[in-house]
């Protein structure tokens, strides 16, 4: 027996068939006497639809979120009616999402009215999707025989005020999580949680950021002690790059932690980048699966590492970020400029996802997240008001038309020759290089490129070093026999 958090993402649950498929996979799992915890996300594009209706209800337009709030009722009223034959329990379960439809509404009205969105108002409405998913997927358990209860995230997931990126405030959430839900496992019932988001201490909800639900079953499998987490998605498992621009990606039967935190740090959407955290110190293993292609192993992360052949074994990329350099002649020995740069930077909430430095320190140049290229600039400007009176600094400005490439694999500063192939399949494919930084683990290099060559520097590097290395004999251990094989 073992204890197994799974968590359905979007399309695992984005419509009547996902979600009897998702209940058969917990059925299977019960019946082979696991005790499972269900982490939802929404049904598929909900998020997206409730975030355009309080988004134009905020810039005056008073019809779009309510033909958003029909598109919704007949979205959910359909799974509720194909997945749930008795007429007590549809009655029920409708007038539940029914209500949250209502508040909704009643918020993008408030939204319109005030001309506002604030973040704080926006974390309440996209965290609507779970809380209307979660008793369909309840009561699909339930129709298929496995005995569920569900229970919001907002009274287990304990954050701070950071609305659309809250922080955890993990003691508190341990205790919580301790409190209400194990008691539940231990009954062999199976909760389904909302993912995506949480409460503060005031019990205001919050959510994690965008994607964030893969984050909650890791904080939730954590608490419960789980023996795995199951992340079941809509792709057999993590891959050498994104399907969508290399359709010959293959699945990664393995990879370490600290391999796949990077390749989600850098642009992989398949994890959110803060998953493996809770993960790491329990050592407790990561499963990534297709809903759809069950018996399909999937990728299995954990401590070990396994360095190829070829030592890279995925390329992803990063959009919507920005160049920042800090240039000028007298920079050349000052010490101090750049911690104060980066105190600078700091000050914006803005997070740095690369840095470099030329050799001859005439300039700094980092990477920061598109929507904060602004205030950045500003606020390093500001810091170094006396360094431009001395004309020591010249000039600082962003350069919006980037992206970053980075290539994944463990083992890689120790093994030769690996920039030199990257820089040759980019070479092959004329992409010019802006800059380059080897990330803080071992794991990464990362490329600036024009924002127009990102597509074809990620499929050269995909088919001339990550394919050219490929072992085709790794295959991922079994710690618990799958159940559903
Ligand atoms: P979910 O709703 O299940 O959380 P997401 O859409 O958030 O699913 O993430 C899965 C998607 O991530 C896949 O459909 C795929 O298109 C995309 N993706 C991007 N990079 C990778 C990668 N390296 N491996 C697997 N999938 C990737
Ligand atoms: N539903 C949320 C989103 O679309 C969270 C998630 O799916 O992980 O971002
Ligand atoms: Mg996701």
């Amino acid at each position: 027996m073992a204890r197994i958090t799974m968590k359905f993402g979007g399309t695992s649950v984005g419509s009547p068939e996902a979600i009897a498929q998702v209940a058969d996979i917990v059925k299977h799992t019960v019946d082979e006497r696991h005790e499972v915890l269900v982490v939802c996300s929404a049904m598929s594009g909900v998020t997206n639809l409730l975030t355009e209706g309080a988004l134009t209800a905020a810039a005056g337009n008073p019809t779009r979120y309510q033909a958003i709030a029909t598109h919704l009722r007949e979205k959910h009223s359909n799974a509720i009616r194909q997945l749930l034959p008795s007429d007590v329990e549809r009655i029920s379960i409708r007038d539940e999402v029914d209500s949250l439809i209502d508040e909704f509404e009643t918020l993008c009205y408030g939204i319109y009215v005030l001309r506002e969105a604030s973040h704080r108002v926006m974390d309440k409405v996209t965290s609507l999707g779970e809380r209307m998913a979660m008793p369909i997927i309840s009561a699909a358990l339930r129709h298929n025989g496995v005995s569920s209860t569900t229970i919001s995230a907002s009274y287990l997931i304990v954050t701070d005020d950071q609305f659309q990126n809250a922080g955890v405030l993990f003691d508190d959430t341990e205790r919580r999580i301790r409190r209400e839900l194990v008691p539940v496992l231990a009954q062999r019932i199976v909760p389904v949680v909302t993912g995506f988001l949480g409460a503060t201490r005031d019990g205001v909800i919050t959510t994690l950021g965008r994607g964030g639900s893969d984050y909650s079953a890791a904080i939730l499998g954590a608490y419960v002690d789980s023996d795995e987490v199951w992340i079941w998605t809509d792709v057999d498992g993590v891959m050498t790059t994104d399907p969508r621009v290399a359709p010959d990606a293959q699945v990664l039967p393995v990879l370490s932690y600290g391999e796949v935190a990077e390749m989600a740090y850098f642009g992989a959407k398949v994890l959110h980048p803060k998953t493996v955290q809770p993960l790491v110190d329990r050592n407790i293993p990561i499963r990534v699966k297709n809903t759809f292609n069950p018996s399909f192993d999937g990728t299995l992360l954990t401590h070990e590492e396994h360095v190829t052949p070829s030592t890279v074994k995925a390329v992803t990329a990063i959009r919507d970020v920005s160049m920042i350099t800090v240039a000028g002649r007298g920079m050349v020995g000052v010490p101090g400029i750049a911690a104060r740069t980066f105190a600078a930077v700091a000050k914006q909430n803005a997070n740095v996802l690369m840095i470099s430095q030329s050799s001859s320190e005439q300039s700094i140049c980092f990477i920061v997240p598109e929507e904060k290229s602004a205030s950045v600039v500003e606020s390093v400007q500001d810091e170094l008001a006396h360094e431009y009176g001395r004309q020591d600094i010249q000039r600082t400005w962003a350069d919006d038309d980037v992206e970053i490439v980075t290539v994944v694999g463990a083992g890689m500063r120790a093994t030769p020759g690996v920039a030199a192939r990257v820089f040759g399949a980019l070479k092959e494919a004329s992409v010019n290089v802006l800059a380059i930084a080897h990330g803080a683990s071992d794991y990464s290099l990362s490329i600036v490129v024009r924002a127009a060559d990102t597509e074809r520097a990620v499929q050269s590097i995909h088919r001339l070093v990550v394919l050219n290395g490929i072992s085709p004999n790794v295959h991922a251990p079994e710690p618990i026999k799958n159940a559903v094989s």
